[in-house]
């Protein structure tokens, strides 16, 4: 059997033939069939333009349907997709292209420029532009096209996709993602999130990141469902497709955005089945309200760009709020002890992981592919959590974030929690800056939600009512913003080098 992921969205594409598959905004729509076409297109012009098996081919692109295509058609035609963030700078391009040594690289007429020197000292074949409309000339001339290309022969192990880790924690690291690695998550998923080819997914996440690019993807493609591809997430837009739609996969943002506005309630929401949060944590305000407002109880999950999805809350069991649910099939989760060895039901400690989506490796980094697996093949997520009695999981947060005051360990996440309870407060980030006497200080940076001349105060006072001492911050900042990365992610790492010498 090929196990090229390519073949599995065939088999599933054939039975969907003429059914729609993919719905632009403008209302452009692309059947199954037309998926077989266009790919078998792209796929014989990149392996006309010297794309061989196992080659990478990067992208910075805006998001189309042609963008996501191409994808398809670089698992086709056996290459290696490595879809980049189209927020990286020129010098962020360059760290990228130069590790990936990609034959193509599909960007904008305005980035070949910006990158020329970057392009022509790491790229094999140049570079190809995609145009404002979402277009490539390229890939859509005339081919002399019998019959479609079949999907070159792939084994499970063979690496899919490289995409890039978010650079959170550091610099970001390119994941190998096998051909088996995306079989077994979609297969997973479209089962645990019972998709049939009667959904309709709202897509508004960008394609250069897992959650976008296959995570929601791959489900409507083996399910034989249709998607509404909007360009990017937009209030006034989402809105408006939520009545056409069964399932939406966003960030925690997504969800707060539709909460500030007024029409977003059980009327608009009456034919959608199901409401997923993941990528970053899913605030228990947020979750909470949403309930209220629509009757959906927000459906969170837990993954990374190493693994895909690692658990999620079940689609008809409980949906705890506050986790982000059981392992999904096939994966094996376990908190651990310094020592390595499990922690007991309830302590937090280590996220390890096991299963069939667990990467191959970092690419080019084999030192750190080698610290990031325990000796008996765990995967290290970098990530504190809890089981509870039912094997939910709770993440406490980053290990790197982690704070050890006194000899404590203080776990942000549980600080943040209480001080985000607090109404003035719209949201917070709590880290560890050097302490002469403590090892390390608990610091709250505080985004005030209204006007307060006494937020400050008020953190301090509801922390020392909620929390054991040495869990209360020794100096609250209050900030406009916290600063983020690409991904919107909070960037603590900045925030500990900003605060550093606060104590010292
Ligand atoms: P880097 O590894 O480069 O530092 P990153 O870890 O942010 O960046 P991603 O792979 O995009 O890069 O993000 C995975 C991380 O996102 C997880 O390790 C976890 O910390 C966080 N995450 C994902 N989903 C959730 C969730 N539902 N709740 C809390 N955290 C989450
Ligand atoms: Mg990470």
């Amino acid at each position: 059997m090929n196990e090229n992921f390519f073949s599995r969205i065939i088999e599933s594409a054939s039975v969907s033939g003429s059914k729609i598959f993919m719905v632009e905004h403008a209302g452009k729509t692309y059947t199954y069939n037309d998926l077989l076409n266009i790919t078998s297109i792209f796929s014989e012009h990149l392996h006309n333009l010297g794309v061989e098996p196992g080659d990478r081919v990067a992208a910075q692109i805006n998001k189309s349907p042609h963008g996501f295509l191409l994808y398809l058609a670089v698992l086709r035609v056996g290459g290696i997709f490595v879809p980049l963030n189209t927020a990286y700078t020129p010098k962020e391009v360059d760290y990228f292209l130069c590790d990936c040594k990609p034959a193509i690289f599909f960007c904008s007429a305005a980035k070949a420029v910006e990158n020329k020197k970057a392009i022509d000292a790491h790229v094999r074949l140049g570079s190809v532009i995609f145009n404002d409309s979402g277009e490539c000339a390229t890939l859509l001339a005339d081919v002399i096209h019998e019959e479609l290309a079949p999907p070159v022969v792939r084994d499970g192990s063979d690496v899919a996709i490289i995409i890039y880790t978010s650079g959170t924690t550091g610099q970001p690291k390119g994941a190998m993602l096998t051909h088996a690695n995306l079989t077994s998550n979609a297969q997973a998923l479209t089962k645990a999130w019972m998709f049939d080819d009667s959904d309709v997914l709202l897509h508004a996440l960008p394609i250069f990141h897992a959650h976008g690019l296959f995570i929601s993807t791959h489900c409507v493609l083996l399910s034989g469902s249709k998607m509404i591809f909007l360009e990017k997430f937009d209030t006034t837009t989402v809105m408006e497709n939520i009545p056409q739609s069964t399932v939406m996969m966003g960030v925690p943002t997504f969800y707060t955005r539709l909460l500030a506005a007024p029409g977003f309630d059980k009327e608009l929401t009456r034919r959608m089945r199901l409401f997923i949060s993941g990528s970053a944590p899913l605030l228990e305000e947020s979750s909470q309200q949403f309930y209220e407002r629509t009757g959906h109880v927000i459906l969170e999950r837990y993954g990374m760009t190493e693994s895909a999805i690692i658990t999620s809350n079940p689609y008809n069991l409980e949906r705890k709020i506050g986790s982000v649910g059981l392992p999904i099939e096939g994966v094996q989760v376990r908190i651990t002890a310094e020592s390595g060895d499990s922690v007991a039901v309830g302590d937090v400690g280590s996220i390890e992981i096991k299963g069939p989506a667990v990467m191959k490796g970092y690419w080019n980094k084999p030192e750190k592919t080698a610290e990031e697996f325990t000796r008996d093949g765990w995967f290290k997520t970098g990530d504190l959590g809890r089981l509870d009695e039912e094997g939910y999981l709770y993440i406490s947060g980053r290990g790197k974030d982690l704070v050890i005051s006194g000899g404590y360990n203080v776990y942000p996440k549980e600080v943040e929690l209480v001080i985000d309870a607090i109404p003035e407060v719209q949201e917070s980030a709590v880290i560890g800056v050097p302490h002469p006497d403590f090892g390390e200080a608990v610091v709250a940076v505080v985004v005030p939600g209204e006007k307060s001349d006494t937020i400050a105060e008020n953190v301090i006072a509801v922390c020392k009512e909620n929390l054991a001492g040495y869990k209360v911050p020794k100096a609250v900042k209050v900030v406009a913003e916290l600063p983020r990365n690409a991904m919107g992610k909070v960037l603590k790492a900045h925030l500990r080098a900003e605060h550093t010498s606060l104590f010292i």
